[in-house]
């Protein structure tokens, strides 16, 4: 019998659920890790407890969502060597009511079937249960599908992405986290049901898309493209995928446009895939409910990759000014793990170029030349006193001053910058 691991406050949920005369088990994601030997991040359980007797057998709950079958449970957490409490989801055994929307279940059906329950989730990787007493429940063949490495619809693929259509770009996200391939069946039924995504909001699909860029194999997003997704995703976003053909090496999946081993940063895996439509970066982030700051960043780093490296201090010392030292070391990670990984062999001169520009970054900070309006040698204030009306001329003149400073670092002491700034 395969064991897991479990928690020793996921233990002794079960137990007392089971004491209690009730059935409970660990299930789906943290079931599915555990067996592939992941950390996995939470740990859901599943029982035939209702809301209600579940929160009778625990002193701290949290309703999360008693209409859905979810109560919070809290525990210490002592076998993790924490301090402080977390929260363990507990989960009725359900059926999914008709999705009219293709979004939202219309009802839930609480069951006493844990068949049931794992019946109604999106692949067989991820309804899978395990307690200790009756080692892992696989009732649709997700042990066999770790082990070939497959993401398989749960039953009928085509009926299971017309119930709720986000779970067609779930199925992307967990073959780039896990580097699994997508069973031919479930793609084909992606392919044919594409449109329907229209119906998801796009706050969701940000989020699966995030993580699957996120992910060690950023470069599945060309499943996105492949599987005619694409166009549903944002307007303009299918474009993303039109690579110039001498950009684009052979892969499994039409073509790597993500190379391997990118920083791991949200703002630069999203900015190096916008980079094909650094134009249109900004909006198709803004339509997806991105962050701001995330959005801002991200187009930065898109139209980074349409320019060349700069040649000089002062223009390495003015992109500083733009984006600062992090996200540009970012950026020449980023550059240099695309020409190893997607320009090959005669990108050697390129890659130079880059250790170049990281040598005179290094000798920016070690110099301390001042890349931004907080470290010029003059505020608005001192303009002021010195006769510059206030209003937007204080900061035109900052400005001004600072693109002198970007240029020769010595100029920022408050003689010179002064003897400039005076009218
Ligand atoms: P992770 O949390 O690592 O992203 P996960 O598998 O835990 O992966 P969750 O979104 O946390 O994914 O969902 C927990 C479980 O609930 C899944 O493993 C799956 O069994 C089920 N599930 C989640 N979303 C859906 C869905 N849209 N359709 C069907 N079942 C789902
Ligand atoms: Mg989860």
């Amino acid at each position: 019998m395969k064991t897991i691991r479990l928690p020793i406050a996921v233990n002794k949920i079960i137990s007392r659920l089971e004491h209690a005369g009730f059935e409970a088990y660990a299930v789906g994601g943290c079931v599915r890790d555990s067996l592939l030997k992941r950390n996995p991040d939470d740990w859901d359980i599943t029982t035939s407890a209702k809301p209600a007797e579940v929160k009778k057998l625990f002193r701290r709950t949290i309703d999360t969502g008693i209409a859905h079958g979810t109560v919070t449970v809290l525990m210490s957490g002592e076998d993790t060597l924490l301090t402080g409490e977390r929260g363990y989801e507990v989960t009725t055994y359900r059926i999914d009511g008709e999705y009219l929307d293709g979004r939202h279940p219309s009802s839930v059906t609480f069951t006493p079937s844990l068949h049931e329950d794992l019946a109604r989730r999106d692949f067989t990787i991820n309804a899978m249960a395990y307690n200790d007493r009756t080692g892992v429940i696989d009732d649709f063949g997700g042990m066999e599908d770790l082990e070939q490495k497959i993401i398989r619809a749960v039953g009928d693929p085509e009926q299971r992405f017309t119930e709720d259509a986000l779970r067609m770009l779930r199925a992307l996200r967990f073959s780039a986290q896990l580097n699994f391939t997508i069973d031919p069946d479930t793609y084909q039924a992606i392919r044919k049901l594409a449109p329907n995504l229209s119906h998801v909001s796009k706050e969701r699909i940000q989020t699966e898309l995030t993580k699957l860029l996120m992910s060690d194999h950023p470069d599945h997003i060309a499943l996105v493209s492949a599987s005619d997704l694409a166009p549903y995703i944002a307007a303009h976003f299918d474009e993303a995928f039109d690579v110039p053909s001498e950009l684009a090496a052979p892969s499994p999946y039409i073509r790597q446009w993500m190379p391997d081993g990118l920083p791991g940063e949200k703002y630069l895996r999203w900015g190096t895939f916008l980079r094909g439509v650094p134009v249109d970066a900004g909006r198709i982030l803004r339509e997806l409910r991105m962050d701001n700051d995330t959005i801002k960043k991200a187009k930065i780093i898109a139209a980074l990759f349409q320019e060349d490296l700069p040649e000089n201090m002062y223009e390495i010392r003015k992109i500083l000014s733009v984006i600062g030292y992090e996200a540009y070391g970012a950026f020449l990670d980023a550059d240099e793990c695309l020409c190893r990984d997607v320009f090959g062999e005669e990108s050697a001169f390129r890659v130079e170029k880059i250790h170049t520009v990281r040598k005179h970054i290094q000798a920016i900070r070690e110099a301390g030349d001042c890349i931004s309006l907080k470290e010029l040698a003059v505020k608005g204030q001192d303009l002021i006193e010195a006769g510059i009306p206030k209003g937007p001329a204080v900061g035109e003149m900052l400005h001004r001053l600072l693109e002198d400073v970007l240029r020769v670092p010595s100029h920022n002491t408050r003689e010179i910058l002064m003897a400039i700034a005076r009218p």
